[in-house]
């Protein structure tokens, strides 16, 4: 499907009448998508290109873990191609051709191959949008941009669908499932009921251990003494002889099968758990692949579904609304709210925070058992499930009053998964309100009542949870009413948090100056926390 046309460069194609003109074709280490229209037939006039670049391991400092997830899946791809009869030209990252940008490399194999025509798949992400559609204006040659077939909802979709009005991922979702008629008995919901969200609160009881994640054990010393040698800076650590991620589309389906077949029963029942003994619980662990393209969100949900119909007696209607809910919705709204809003988002500061991020959240030293344990398994394994990433880093970041740069890159380095149209809109927006209420309605943040609720960590911790103040008072209880007292004027009109402010003005005018001293004392010296 051709988008963008305008594209088309002015000067004229040097060899109109060569019957082999060669087209030069640019996959991404994002666009693995074996589905696409492009590989329906084999072309002889047609050359794939695939790069591993500076400009990629160095725009943030990757974990080593997604780094290795992304070659290994940018060179299996490419085997694939090459397999199935395409021309694939790949420059790993010590190949002496490559030049390590985009415009350069692209420029080399133009000139080598005497390409005629040049295509590409329109990117996820703004700064490889713009550096693109600046390549295409300067090229001599035509050039095509073509849509990625994989999204269920086009880029200006979400902006489309509200124009003025205020983004409601609700409402989004709703119009997704009767679109792709998931879950649907004619234009209502199979069970007369949208949202099953209240019934996926439960906390995992003690002895309660979900099932082993399924991990692939593959050996990737040979990437990491790649990117050793070649001085790639990186966060966080990996087993080389045990890599667990999946990188084909063959293990990105055996991880959803087991998936279906394993987590799916007890998805949504504790989707917003957390414990300290088992990293992944009943989450999917599908965002690599299927942010890669190798899994399409259509075929994830289909399968799930099929899955649940297939296993009704065991696994609830809540289980399936409440992970078909997260794909076709949170995913497809964050993309929409971020062509939407982009240039502008990357930049907003609603709260207009400035402090660093403490230097524990490199090395997850730090006495509060919560962020210790959510920063050394995503330091372990570049994955934190969403509740971690929401009410423990995040709610910790917006509470201390982080500048929301700081706290992006982080979230950009960190996750497996991170690329920044879903990146960008989860931290920024809805972990950090850094939007005004863009994402979502509210600023998601809690004291340490709500982690405890749905979690163990704080048995144990240093920090007492009932505490607000006193020498082991759990920080996010002061910093928590900090934050509301500092941004009343900004958030005392939100009809959902009427209620804080309400609680807050019912405590005497000493007890709430406690609480603030309290505050500022541990925001003056948050790398000790
Ligand atoms: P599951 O819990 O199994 O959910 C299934 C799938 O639903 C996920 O694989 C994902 O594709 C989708 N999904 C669920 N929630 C969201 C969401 N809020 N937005 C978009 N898709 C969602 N997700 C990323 O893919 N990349 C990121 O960089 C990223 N950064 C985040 C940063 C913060 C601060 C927060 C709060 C969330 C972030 N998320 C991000 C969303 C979510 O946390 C991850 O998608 C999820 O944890 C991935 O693990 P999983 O595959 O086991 O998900
Ligand atoms: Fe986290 Fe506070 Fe609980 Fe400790 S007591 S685990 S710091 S919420």
């Amino acid at each position: 499907m051709l988008l963008q046309n305008n594209m088309q460069s002015q000067a004229p194609n040097h060899n109109p009448q060569n019957k082999m003109a060669k087209t030069l074709r640019l996959l991404l280490g994002d666009q693995l998508n074996s589905a696409h229209s492009w590989f329906e037939k084999n072309d002889d006039s047609v050359i794939y290109c695939l790069f591993e670049m500076r400009q990629e391991t160095d725009y943030a400092t990757h974990h080593i873990q997604k780094i290795i997830a992304f070659f290994l899946a940018m060179r299996a791809f490419a085997a694939q191609l090459r397999n199935n009869g395409h021309q694939v030209e790949y420059l790993t990252l010590d190949h002496p051709d490559n030049r390590h940008t985009l415009p350069e490399n692209l420029r080399y194999f133009i000139d080598k191959f005497q390409i005629a025509r040049f295509e590409y798949l329109l990117p996820d992400e703004f700064r490889l949008d713009e550096q693109l559609s600046r390549f295409c204006e300067q090229l001599s040659i035509p050039a095509e941009a073509f849509d990625t077939e994989h999204f269920l909802a086009g880029r200006y979709a979400l902006r489309d669908f509200f124009g003025k009005k205020n983004y409601l991922m609700e409402s989004f979702y709703r119009a997704m499932r009767r679109k792709y008629h998931i879950l649907m008995d004619g234009d209502q919901p199979v069970t007369g009921q949208w949202n099953y969200d209240q019934d996926n609160r439960q906390k995992l009881s003690k002895n309660h251990l979900p099932p082993n994640p399924l991990l692939f054990e593959r050996d990737v010393s040979d990437i990491f003494q790649l990117l050793e040698k070649q001085k790639v800076k990186t966060i966080g650590r990996v087993d080389v002889k045990n890599f667990g991620w999946p990188t084909t589309r063959a293990e990105g389906l055996q991880l959803l099968d087991f998936f279906c077949e394993k987590l799916l029963p007890h998805f949504g029942d504790f989707q917003d758990a957390m414990t300290p003994h088992h990293w992944a619980l009943y989450h999917s662990r599908l965002s690599f692949v299927i942010n890669v393209k190798l899994l399409s969100p259509l075929e994830v949900v289909r399968r799930s579904v099929e899955e649940w119909q297939r296993r009704k007696d065991e696994i609830s209607f809540a289980q399936i609304e409440g992970f078909v809910r997260q794909i076709i919705g949170w995913r497809e709204y964050m993309r929409g709210i971020y062509w939407a809003k982009m240039p502008a988002f990357a930049t907003m500061n609603f709260f207009e925070h400035h402090r660093p991020l403490p230097s524990w959240f490199w090395t997850g030293k730090t006495k509060m058992n919560c962020l210790r344990h959510a920063i050394s398994q995503s330091l372990d394994h570049a994955y934190a499930h969403h509740i971690q990433r929401l009410m423990v880093t995040g709610n910790f970041a917006m509470l201390a009053g982080i500048h929301p740069d700081e706290v992006d890159a982080w979230y950009l380095g960190i996750y497996i998964d991170a690329i920044e149209w879903v990146e960008i809109t989860n931290t920024r927006g809805m972990s950090q309100f850094a939007d005004g209420g863009i994402t979502g309605t509210k600023p998601y943040c809690s004291s340490a009542a709500y982690i405890n609720k749905m979690s163990h960590y704080c048995e144990g911790c240093f920090y007492k949870k009932d505490q607000r103040t006193g020498v082991r008072a759990c920080p996010f209880n002061s910093l928590f009413w900090h934050f509301h007292d500092r941004h009343r004027e900004k958030l005392e009109r939100n009809p959902r948090i009427g209620m804080v402010y309400r609680n807050w003005d019912k405590m005497s005018g000493e007890v709430r100056a406690e609480v603030l001293a309290q505050a500022e004392g541990y925001l003056g010296c948050m790398e000790d926390l």
